[in-house]
């Protein structure tokens, strides 16, 4: 199994640290062609818009909605706004998520927190979050698997799994496995 990391900007070494302690494989991602040698996609946290520039200036994004609509998907913060449909007040990106993301929905860098939550199906998760967003509304194919007190801060939808905060730069490694997971059963049922 290879996993690939979008790696144009953000915290894609923090990922590929991460599943190397899983003894997974990882790729990071710099070119559009790239994407046809791994199972499964990373997109890390980082900043949505600069990282929305690169796709474009690498001419990224048919390819990337073409893998997204069908292999697995693991986005996290800035990467789940990336895969939203609707961002508050800003314009889609992949837009294969069908939910509201709001950006910043925490407060600035100094409300960056670090917080242990329940997540359905996996259990308790710490999780770093970093001027994350949330998610304000989701569509029927989705589920809530996660949340911090009100606030939706996990998400599935079929191959897409996504969260406001960043797993990586905890030692917890139960989302990763969990998406490991994901890719094996895909790669099984392919
Ligand atoms: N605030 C960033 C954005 O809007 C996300 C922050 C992060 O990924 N840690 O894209």
């Amino acid at each position: 199994m290879r996993i690939g990391i979008l790696a144009l900007q953000g915290s894609y070494f923090d990922h590929q640290n991460y599943f190397s302690h899983l003894n997974i494989e990882t790729v990071l991602v710099k070119e559009p062609k790239q994407l046809e040698e791994i199972d499964g996609l990373v997109l890390p946290g980082g900043e949505s818009t600069a990282m929305r520039r690169l796709i474009d200036r690498y001419q990224f994004m048919d390819k990337l909605k073409e893998f997204c609509n069908k292999k697995p998907v693991f986005g996290t913060c800035a990467g789940m706004i990336l895969l939203s449909k609707v961002i508050v007040d800003n314009p889609t990106h992949i837009g294969v998520l069908d939910v509201r993301v709001k950006r910043n929905a925490f407060g600035r860098q100094v409300n960056s927190f670090e917080e242990t939550i329940n997540i359905e199906g996996i259990g308790n998760v710490e999780g770093v979050y970093i001027r994350a967003p949330y998610i304000e509304l989701v569509g029927d194919k989705v589920q809530i698997i996660g949340k911090h007190n009100d606030s939706i801060v996990a998400v599935r939808q079929d191959n897409i799994l996504a969260t406001s905060f960043h797993p990586e730069l905890t030692e917890d490694y139960k989302i990763g496995n969990y998406f490991i997971n994901m890719i094996d059963k895909h790669k099984k049922e392919e």
